[in-house]
């Protein structure tokens, strides 16, 4: 193999700069590596903006700490990477809502993303089944099984808890349905028990006790000046050299590696690499593999993705409930999905002047018309269902920012994980220098995408014949 090693990143999210710190870490020294990023900026669906004179979340707000099996996220472990362990911050007020009937309950604990271990902990919200969770004397899934979410716990729990407690949980991260969700890819610690254990509520507990948390351990941590901090400190521990606005078109194999054709096409730049990391979204990673994968193109292209606005308003002081914000479960009828009180969730973001930033998602999977509307009309929908589930008349706000994330939240269907392996078993046979990463592949969720590009990064040094340092 040709020395130094050039390897290229094609998109520059979390996942291809998690790739880049890896492969600097791991290959050998002198590997050149350039993280290709078709926007004029780097992070991807992470994007601290800035509202009132300080800076705020315009994509993902958070990551969680831990992960599936309890250990350290990949998020914090590259944190801590990066020189950033101090600068992690956890929300100061956890407790949040779930609009039922109009008004605000509070979210009942116990639950793995809505799912209950102990039904009699969530009758505030929802009335589960009598009586239906029993023991067929079988695992509730087969050992290469994938069923939806929602199936899964309508069977057991009935359809007032997927309708109150999972769709509004699950929805809030995947802006999709538990209906139409795979069990496996979004909620893997769950799948891995419901594989043994005879009772959903049986399940649940198994997977909560997989992974015991110390009582009081925070779930969910951010970085104190913005999750773009964790973008630049990647970006300069990687030492990649960054090409910003230059879209990647295609991809050509060559004898040695790969051919990039860069930019515009009256005027592309071709560059020849040793290797590749693709950790850009499923839709352009498919157009990308047309060509040299027709077949891993068509499964990896098959991933539906729903549209997202996030309207984030700074309102002088108003009167918010001592809450980190609210689900809305989409039987109320609204079009908000779920508030997020900034300033009250987040100690370091509070503000002597009593400033409160406030920010809503709005947009399900499916209902992208409720989009098509000018920026001044949604935020003034959002500002009054605000006051509306609050019960009290907001005051107007002083600044806003409408950010629109148009097809960014993946739509994992039930046996998305063997389709993708299918996918990636190819590729590898036929491709082994080219490797997907990101969260088209392994699940949303910045910890998800982070251990995707490094594992992404290792494939490519075993790949090259180098060993991991
Ligand atoms: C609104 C929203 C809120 C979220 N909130 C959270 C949260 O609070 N916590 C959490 O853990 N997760 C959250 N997530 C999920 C998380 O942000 C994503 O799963 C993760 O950031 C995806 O990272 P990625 O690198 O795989 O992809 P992306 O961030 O999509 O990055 C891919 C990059 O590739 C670039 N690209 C595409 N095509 C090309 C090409 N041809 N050539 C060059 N570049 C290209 C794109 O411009 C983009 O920058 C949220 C997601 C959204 C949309």
């Amino acid at each position: 193999m040709r020395q130094p090693w050039r390897v290229a990143v094609v998109g520059g999210g979390i996942a291809g700069l998690a790739a880049a710190v890896r492969l600097r870490d791991r290959a050998p020294a002198g590997t050149e590596i350039t993280v290709y990023e078709q926007s004029g900026a780097l992070g991807g669906k992470l994007r601290t903006g800035e509202l009132a004179g300080q800076p705020v979340e315009f994509g993902a707000e958070s990551f969680l700490m831990r992960d599936p099996t309890g250990a350290e996220s990949a998020a914090v472990a590259l944190a801590r990477r990066l020189g950033l362990a101090e600068k992690i911050v956890h929300p100061t007020v956890g407790q949040a809502a779930l609009v039922v009937d109009g008004g605000l309950r509070p979210i009942p604990g116990g639950t793995l993303v809505g799912v209950p271990g102990d039904l009699d902990r969530v009758t505030t919200v929802a009335r589960p089944a009598a009586d239906a969770d029993t023991d067929g004397g079988r695992p509730l899934v087969g050992p290469d099984a994938d069923v939806s979410v929602g199936a899964l716990v309508r069977s057991r729990f009935g359809d007032e808890v997927v309708e109150r407690l999972v769709d509004p949980m699950l929805g809030g991260v995947y802006a999709g349905r538990a209906d139409d969700l795979s069990l496996v890819t979004t909620m893997p610690a769950l799948a891995r028990a419901a594989r043994v254990e005879h009772t959903l509520v049986g399940a649940v507990r198994a997977a909560q006790a997989a992974a015991p948390r110390a009582p009081g351990a925070p779930v969910f941590g951010t970085l104190a000046g913005g999750l773009s901090t964790l973008v630049e400190a990647a970006v300069t521990a990687s030492g990649a050299t960054v090409r910003r606005d230059a879209a990647v078109r295609e991809l050509t194999p060559t004898a040695t590696g790969w051919r990039l054709t860069v930019g515009p096409t009256r005027d592309p730049e071709l560059v020849d690499v040793d290797a590749v990391v693709l950790a850009v979204p499923a839709r352009p990673a498919a157009r990308l593999l047309a060509g040299p994968a027709p077949a891993v193109a068509a499964g990896v292209g098959a991933l539906d993705y729903a549209s997202v606005a996030l309207v984030t308003m700074v309102l002088p002081q108003p009167r918010l409930p001592e809450l980190s914000g609210f689900l809305v479960p989409s039987t109320e009828g609204l079009l908000i999905k779920a508030a997020t009180f900034f300033t009250t969730k987040w100690g370091h973001l509070r503000r002597p002047d009593g400033l409160a930033l406030v920010r809503a998602s709005v947009g399900r999977y499916g209902e992208e018309a409720h989009l098509q509307r000018p920026d001044a009309d949604l935020a003034a929908t959002v500002h009054r269902e605000l006051s509306a589930v609050l019960g009290i008349p907001l005051p107007a706000p002083v600044d806003g920012h409408v950010q629109r994330w148009g097809g960014a939240l993946p739509q994992y269907a039930p046996g998305h994980a063997d389709r993708l392996a299918a996918a990636r078993t190819a590729l590898r046979a036929a491709h082994p220098t080219l490797v997907l990463a990101g969260a088209g592949y392994d699940g949303v969720g910045i910890p998800v995408c982070v251990r995707s590009g490094e594992t992404a990064a290792e494939e490519i040094i075993t790949a090259l014949g180098g060993s991991a340092r």
